[in-house]
């Protein structure tokens, strides 16, 4: 089955009971049962939901993996799965992770004694370099938030097999139609679901997607025992969303393409990140390991005057956090996504003052860069 096809067909399409042309949303925390000595495979909701189940069986399916687990956001994805780490573990992670993955690993997991070395993922030696005798994994996002950094995942997964160590990918901004890193060899995928997945800026979720069984028993485990699992409505809203994915992947990237060549161009900006230009340093491996480059970049101002003035003024693309939804996304990295990153720490990792990262939606590209021009003025 091709990709778009599977976006409509992949999961469980139809409702056995009714023949309706899609999984209603089981509104329902508990499940009569029939017997003392075997209950059935439904019992509560925080362990399973039929809806939730939907999605996660969909998303299975287009990572290639064999199971996928579905979680109320994808910080819940994302701190659930570390949580099959233990006091004394130790992970390399890409140093521009997002905000919230850094967050978490930061000042909770360290105090849980799960340490983490930030490293640049754009260089294998590096994360090679930084592997202890008690690392257990490899976290990476790919290309990374907001610099659009590119990270080798054949490469990386390569060095965690010489290890005996796994590694899970940030998979957010590519989704599985552009790539699939459990193809590559990574071990877990982890999303937030509530960005192109979804993607109309309606629904929180998030999903940890896997090949191996047992690695899936044991983050399904954590899940029930949290209780972070996805809601039923959520689940709904998110099949639903699901399905037009290649659609809405393929206009936006359409868009974003012309949006990058017309500022390329304009005399006030001085860098633009995108994986789809030649001259990114990392467009030979991102073209080895997805199928495009996404509708997320991020471009430099000559000022923090004109920065401000482009945030503050633009009409179409909301000045906002987040990203990947029907409508185009602008946003200021330095006071959003990494506000809880050190000052020094982000100049450091080039998240500027003058940095600009817009995620690119449905409108008309035309429409779109006349208002950045009046913008930016
Ligand atoms: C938004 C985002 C997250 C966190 O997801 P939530 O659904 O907001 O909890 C994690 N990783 C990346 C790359 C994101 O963009």
């Amino acid at each position: 089955m091709k990709r778009a096809t599977q976006l409509i067909h992949g999961g469980p399409t139809v409702d056995l009971q009714t023949g309706a042309l899609g999984v209603p949303i089981y509104q329902i925390s508990t499940y009569r049962q029939t017997s003392v000595d075997h209950f059935s495979k439904y019992d509560y909701a925080r362990g399973d939901n039929p809806t939730r189940e939907a999605l996660e069986d969909t998303i299975a399916v287009l990572e290639n993996g064999t199971r996928c687990l579905a979680f109320a956001s994808g910080m819940a994805a994302i701190s659930t799965t570390l949580m099959i780490f233990s006091p004394g573990d130790h992970l390399v992670v890409c140093d521009d992770v997002y905000g919230g993955a850094y967050r978490v690993l930061s000042t909770i997991f360290s105090r849980m004694g799960i340490t983490s070395t930030f490293v640049d993922a754009t260089d294998l030696t590096a994360i090679e370099a930084a592997i202890r005798p008690e690392t257990k994994g490899i976290y990476l996002e790919t290309p990374s938030n907001p610099l659009l950094k590119v990270t080798d995942l054949r490469g990386a997964a390569a060095i965690a097999r010489r290890h005996s160590i796994i590694t899970l990918v940030d998979n957010t901004f590519m989704t599985p139609y552009l790539q699939r890193p459990l193809d590559l060899d990574c071990d877990i995928v982890l999303h937030s679901g509530t960005k192109f997945i979804n993607g109309h800026s309606d629904v929180l979720c998030g999903f940890a997607v896997v090949k191996d069984k047992e690695l899936g028993q044991r983050i399904r485990y954590i899940q029930n025992a949290f209780g972070t699992g996805l809601g039923p409505q959520d689940s709904f809203l998110t099949l639903r969303g699901v399905k037009t994915l290649k659609v809405r992947m393929d206009q936006s990237q359409h868009n974003t393409l012309k949006i990058v060549e017309w500022l390329k161009q304009h005399p006030r900006v001085t860098a633009v990140h995108y994986p789809g230009l030649p001259e990114h340093p990392g467009y030979a491996i991102h073209n080895a390991q997805a199928d495009g480059p996404g509708a997320v970049f991020s471009f430099e101002l000559d000022s923090y005057e004109a920065t401000k003035r482009l945030l503050e003024n633009t009409h179409l693309a909301a000045f906002a956090v987040s990203l990947g939804g029907v409508e185009s996304i602008i946003s200021y990295p330095a006071k959003m996504s990494h506000a809880s990153v050190p000052k020094e720490e982000r100049e450091r990792k080039g998240i500027t003052d003058t940095l600009v990262r817009l995620s690119v939606g449905l409108e008309d590209p035309d429409d779109l860069i006349a208002d950045l021009q009046q913008a930016i003025g």
